[in-house]
């Protein structure tokens, strides 16, 4: 057997050269790979950037599609509301009762008619089908062709606004999903949501838990630490809002339904002069039947819902960047749409991590004004029944439009709302679910030692508690940033 040293020198000598030459291969490569990773990374960049773009433009496409629906399905309503009354003025009951479920269906499938034009609209921008959107408005049909399995207050289950009205609606729900929901309603409002507030449906609560914010406790719920004494003292949820839905979950119109009499109509300021401007007879010019006539039909005018349609006080914020003044006749919320769009973003610098997403909600409004006798413009709510009057569309602010606490498509928290809570309140921690950042909030607060710990804070630091902390402006909802 041949010893090492008794090798002869010059492979030796090879191998060391190799070794050098392998030594700078190395550093080569590394400094290539470098290279790669800053190129790469630049292309993250870029692709995030122009990806950017493309959520904002399928964002503000759909958002704007679904507005312009708004406005169309209430300037329909309008023109039905018009024909009702002349109806109503003829003595004509069954016209009058068609003319009402028309403007009824018109409310409630006219926005949904807006939803799937919206997801075209995004989608000619290169927004994806989201699965977790589509899964959502599903659930919601799902929901719907039950019957919104609730009962309010008075024990009533919700009624149908037309009959066979659910199924319908359920219908159009699904044949949305079926197409692929690219661009979520970030702003609807569901039937059999809780009308009032409560902690618990507050997420300021889950993340004052979550990130020891003992200050929160103190401007929110100042003696909730100290006073709470077990799951079982939670006061009940609010229950549903009790007046009869008049307008689609999506994308709604806010109105409501109201009983007139040919009196009440009789005495609506401007409302005479709507009849001319559409080109119809008037029909007070001689005389309106009396009230018993003019509700012989099934009752039911639509009308703007005064709770949601009154001044737009977002845009009133003095640290909200708005360019201009807003004009007396535009100064209404009411219907607007918020659409929401994500887009993946694949890591290519690091293809193993999670994919990021560009995620964009765009927000648009109908707009319309009357024209008031003194040649003054008025907004549309100064007549109180919905008239045709809206013939503008226009992007507004994010921040502008209504939203629900912790809007519509934070599918985690909605969950936690609607199937952990109820069951928290009635079986304690035991009935918390696995997997949910909310429910894991909940455990945490159930114990004492964590409580006494705010307590203890809050006692000696509640000086450090002046300044409120962004986010959770009025109504409790946490707007999103774009
Ligand atoms: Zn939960």
């Amino acid at each position: 057997m041949q010893s090492p040293a008794a090798r002869s020198p010059r492979p030796a000598a090879r191998t060391a050269a190799r070794g050098r030459g392998g030594q700078v291969l190395l550093f080569l490569l590394a400094a290539v790979l470098a290279l790669l990773a800053a190129v790469l990374w630049l292309v993250d960049l870029h692709v995030a950037i122009r990806g950017k773009d493309r959520a904002q433009n399928a964002g503000d496409a759909a958002a704007l599609e679904s507005a312009r629906w708004q406005g169309a399905s209430l300037n329909a309503i309008g023109e039905l509301n018009l024909l009702r009354v002349l109806a109503l003025a003829a003595g004509d009951a069954e016209a009058a009762d068609t003319l009402r479920e028309a403007a009824l269906r018109t409310s409630f499938l006219g926005p949904l008619a807006g939803a799937a034009a919206a997801q075209t609209a995004a989608k000619l921008d290169g927004a994806p089908d989201n699965d977790g959107f589509t899964a959502f408005v599903r659930e919601r049909a799902r929901v719907a062709r039950g019957g919104y399995g609730f009962r309010f207050a008075d024990g009533t289950a919700m009624p149908e606004p037309w009959p066979g009205a659910w199924g319908e609606y359920a219908a159009a729900l699904d044949a949305i999903a079926d197409g692929g929901v690219a661009a979520g309603f970030d702003n609807a409002a569901f039937f059999g949501d809780p009308a009032g507030s409560h902690v618990l449906l507050d997420q300021g609560f889950y993340a004052a838990v979550l990130g020891r914010s003992w200050c929160w406790f103190r401007r929110a719920a100042p003696t909730l630490l100290d006073d709470y004494a077990g799951w079982s003292s939670w006061p009940p949820l609010p229950p549903p809002d009790d007046a009869p839905p008049a307008s689609s979950e999506i994308l709604s119109l806010r109105l409501r339904l109201e009983d007139l009499t040919g009196a009440d109509l009789a005495a609506m300021p401007g409302l005479p002069a709507a009849f001319g401007e559409a080109g119809l007879p008037d029909p007070f010019a001689a005389g309106f039947p009396d009230g018993a006539a003019a509700t012989n039909a099934a009752p039911g005018f639509l009308l703007y819902d005064p709770s949601r349609w009154g001044p737009w006080e977002a845009m009133k914020d003095p640290s909200f960047p708005v360019e201009g003044e807003l004009r007396p006749e535009y100064d209404y919320a009411g219907a607007d749409a918020a659409l929401r769009v994500e887009l993946p973003v694949p890591r290519l610098s690091d293809p193993a991590a999670e994919p990021g997403a560009l995620v964009w909600t765009g927000a648009a409004k109908p707009f319309g004004k009357l024209a008031g006798e003194d040649g003054a413009d008025l907004p549309p709510t100064a007549v109180p029944l919905v008239l045709p009057v809206f013939p503008q569309v226009r992007l507004v602010p994010l921040d502008a439009v209504w939203m629900p606490s912790g809007g519509a498509f934070d599918l985690a928290w909605r969950r936690h709302c609607v199937e952990h809570l109820p069951r928290y309140l009635e079986r304690g921690p035991a009935a918390l679910a696995a997997g949910c950042r909310h429910c894991r909030a909940l455990e945490r607060w159930e114990d004492a030692a964590f409580r006494r710990a705010g307590s203890r804070w809050l006692s000696t630091n509640s000086w450090k508690c002046t300044v409120a902390p962004p986010g959770g402006g009025p109504g409790g909802g946490s707007r999103h940033a774009h």
